[in-house]
């Protein structure tokens, strides 16, 4: 539908090119044309020559193109018109012009307005492959004469061209950067806005839904306590209850500009908080996590509730790329960077890796793979890790695992 809807813009702008092209094309044919061979000659101008070679047939001849363009509209092929009319004007004014001089000791009498038309106005077509078509097509054609006539006058209009060439290549591109500058601003706007939009409802619905959740999850608890029994489903209710409060949670961080509250934490401490968390979901799949820290670590300046959200989700993530099992490896270490001490923190799984194709989806909001994941968790943890100055950095091979490193400021205002 959104594809449909961009190819019938693209039409339409193809068409008013079209049409413009052929109007002024037409308009400086005829015009120049019969100015030149028949109006001259009232004025009084002393003119050498005339229109001979296909003479007034040309005209009729040059109608061809036209209703072959209205014909092509017509089935569709409006992408086409613009070559086939380049074309059929080359062929048949190469035609005219070796009827006219072979044979003869007349002097190639050059340069066509149309031709610096065609030139100039190429770059409306915002089409390269259509550029070069134009301006190879018209200089080759001088270039053929003036072999086939054996005439040097063909010089100068190849040097003309090739000037107007460069400077009808010159606004093409800047066309091209021009459009490639506005569609990522808009791409970046369309991102904003659908983060707002999400924002917006997730902090309602997401707050609506809390209370009765927390009762819910209340009651569950209750009945458990009141009828234990081990083959009741209420593990299981708590668990799910559990998965939609941390859904929510996720949704609702999007919603209100968090203010961070930077507090001293030991990473040591939130790592070893996120392990507990994250170690039945390991246990059951039966991957291993190994930590290896280097040295006694300073206090890190950070919201210890949220690096802890940031390393669930991280940890976790690797986890699931691991059905059959497998280990991660988490590497803490001190670094200096730029006169900063910054901490390093990696995650490495041996897990199913990421496609290439889906590196940059990354962090996108509800862009997952997994059958029910939500596509929030990059998300949140990438804007957890903006507001805290630091940067994260992921890569991956796959089938051979991904490594995720995170970098934070040891000290932040
Ligand atoms: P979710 O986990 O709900 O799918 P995330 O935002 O956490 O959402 O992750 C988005 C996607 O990124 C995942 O669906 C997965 O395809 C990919 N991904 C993230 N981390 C890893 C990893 N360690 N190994 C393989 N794929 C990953
Ligand atoms: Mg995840």
């Amino acid at each position: 539908m959104k594809k449909g809807s961009n190819n019938l813009r693209l039409f339409a702008e193809e068409k008013k090119a079209v049409i413009l092209f052929l109007c002024l094309f037409n308009l400086l044919f005829y015009v120049w044309d019969v100015y030149y061979y028949y109006i001259r000659l009232y004025i009084g101008g002393n003119v050498e020559v005339s229109r001979d070679g296909l003479g007034i047939s040309l005209y009729f001849l040059m109608l061809l193109p036209l209703f072959s363009a209205i014909y092509l509209q017509k089935k569709g092929k409006i992408f086409l018109i613009k070559y086939l009319y380049l074309t059929a004007f080359l062929v048949i004014d190469i035609i005219d012009n070796l009827i006219r001089y072979i044979g003869t000791n007349l002097h190639f009498a050059t340069g066509n307005i149309v031709e610096v038309l065609c030139i100039l106005f190429a770059p409306i077509f915002v089409n390269k492959k259509y550029f070069w078509f134009t301006a190879i097509g018209i200089i080759g054609k001088y270039i053929l004469l003036g072999l086939i006539l054996q005439d040097s006058n063909v010089v100068l209009p190849i040097f003309l061209y090739l000037i107007l060439s460069a400077i009808a290549f010159t606004v093409l591109v800047r066309f091209y950067s021009y459009i490639h500058s506005l569609t990522d601003v808009y791409e970046e706007l369309k991102k904003k806005e659908k983060l707002a939009v999400i924002g917006q409802m997730a902090a309602a619905i997401g707050h609506e839904i809390r209370n009765p959740l927390a009762a819910l999850k209340g009651f569950t608890q209750f009945q458990q306590e009141n009828y234990p029994n081990p083959n009741n489903y209420f593990p299981i209710m708590i668990e799910e209850i559990d998965r939609i409060n941390t859904i929510v949670d996720d949704l609702m961080y999007l919603g209100k500009p968090k203010k961070i509250k930077f507090e001293k934490a030991s990473i040591e401490e939130i790592i070893a908080y996120t392990l507990s968390i994250t170690q039945q979901l390991a246990e059951r799949q039966g991957v291993t996590v190994e930590t290896i820290i280097a040295g006694p670590l300073p206090p890190l300046d950070c919201d210890e509730k949220q690096l802890k959200q940031v390393f669930i989700n991280l940890i976790k993530n690797a986890i699931e790329s691991m059905p059959n099992g497998g280990s991660i490896q988490i590497h803490v270490n001190v670094n200096v960077i730029q006169n900063q001490q910054k901490l390093s923190i990696s995650i490495q799984d041996k897990g199913m890796g990421i496609a290439d194709e889906n590196i940059l989806n990354l962090g996108e909001p509800f862009f997952t793979t997994k059958k029910d994941g939500t596509g929030l968790g990059l998300m949140v943890t990438k804007q957890i890790i903006k507001d805290h100055s630091g940067e994260i950095k992921i890569e991956s091979l796959i089938k051979k695992g991904t490594k995720v490193n995170v970098i934070l400021p040891i000290k932040n205002k």
